[in-house]
């Protein structure tokens, strides 16, 4: 999707990726390997202006060497810090952005006293390579530690206070070099099983927008960050408490693509390209609705009305993203409506 708003702009991406068969493949020259290889990213580094990524799990240490061939953006530490769920809240704490109360979790003990302090119930997670809900126990009650611990008991947990929010959204928004910051509307976002499920933008909430921007504006300028970061809330008791961040385009932006003046893609790449920054006017109300592990009937899904369809041509595998579509409508009761009749055609297996 970023190759795709490149080429209108006259920019070319070339990927590096672990498998030959990965979308970027399909529409970019591709270099094969693992991600953290010296030597592959020091060649994608010497025939590149810039450097990016989509996948925050990469080692930033694998980067750092390259810093000295080409800019790499979004900065590193913005990079590094959203690799721990930790360090990610303590920036947040220190932005002064309201976050769940948690613990650091290293042993057994540790979980046990989180629990007595916090209370039920809970969440325990992996602080690293967790996304989509994966390493994660929910601790409903006290005499459940001992099953938690056997399924994802190690060093580098958090614990945290489930929050019960009447909603998840997110901001997403793009900062230039030069400092220049433009913002999404709020989507607000439904998730199963820790994963996206569908989105719906603009979720018009004023006051909730105006801080939203606030803290992002905060954690952008504190990080010198230039290109798209996205901000996932929990709405508890109508204020925003910050879940967790991502120094990249986002799932949860892809409604901009069709829902927009300029999309998420476009403008990630805007930025790093140091050119101006596009508008993120809405053009009307959109639905966006992933597709997970199997792809629905096409034919029957392009039936309704101007839906937009993307295929990422990913081989199927249980609760894996394998494409998303949209919908956009003049009035958001119509949007919602579409919605309706396209999530009777998609399964998430
Ligand atoms: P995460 O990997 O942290 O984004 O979590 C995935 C999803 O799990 C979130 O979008 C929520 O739906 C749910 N979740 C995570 N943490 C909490 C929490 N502290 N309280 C309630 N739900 C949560």
């Amino acid at each position: 999707m970023m190759a795709l708003a490149g080429y209108p702009l006259g920019l070319r991406c070339s990927f590096l990726d672990t498998s030959p068969e990965a979308p970027g493949a399909q529409v970019a020259p591709i270099l094969v390997g693992p991600l953290e290889d010296a030597g592959l990213l020091e060649k994608l580094a010497s025939q590149s202006d810039v450097l990016t990524f989509d996948w925050e799990n990469i080692a930033g240490r694998a980067l750092a060497s390259l810093e000295r061939l080409t800019p790499i953006r979004p900065p590193r530490a913005a990079l590094e810090v959203s690799q721990d769920r930790l360090h990610e809240k303590a920036l947040f704490k220190r932005l002064r952005i309201p976050v769940a109360a948690h613990a650091a979790v290293d042993a057994q003990r540790d979980l046990e006293r989180a629990v007595l302090e916090l209370g039920v119930p809970g969440i325990l997670k992996t602080r690293r390579l967790g996304y989509d809900g994966k390493g994660q126990f929910v601790i409903d009650r006290r005499d459940k530690i001992q099953e938690a611990w056997s399924a994802i008991g190690a060093e580098g947990l958090i614990y945290e206070k489930f929050q019960v929010f009447s909603r998840e959204v997110s901001i997403i928004g793009a900062r230039s070099g030069a400092g220049e910051l433009v913002a999404y509307p709020l989507s607000a976002n439904t998730h199963a099983g820790g994963i996206l499920r569908y989105g719906l933008a603009p979720f018009v909430r004023a006051n909730l927008e105006r801080t939203a921007k606030i803290y992002l504006k905060r954690v952008m300028n504190a990080l010198d960050y230039i290109g798209v970061l996205a901000i996932e809330f929990f709405v508890v008791n109508g204020r925003l408490v910050a879940n967790e961040m991502a120094p990249r385009v986002h799932n949860s932006g892809h409604w901009t693509i069709e829902g927009c003046v300029t999309s998420q893609f476009e403008n990630h790449l805007r930025a790093i390209c140091n050119m101006p920054l596009g508008s993120t006017r809405p053009l009307g109300h959109t639905a966006m609705i992933n597709f997970l592990g199997e792809m629905p009937d096409r034919e029957r899904l392009l039936e309704i009305e101007g839906l937009a369809f993307h295929d990422y041509g990913k081989a199927p595998r249980a609760g894996r993203k394998l494409g998303h579509c949209t919908v956009l409508r003049a009035r958001a009761a119509d949007r919602d409506r579409a919605l309706k009749d396209a999530l009777k055609l998609i399964k998430w297996s």
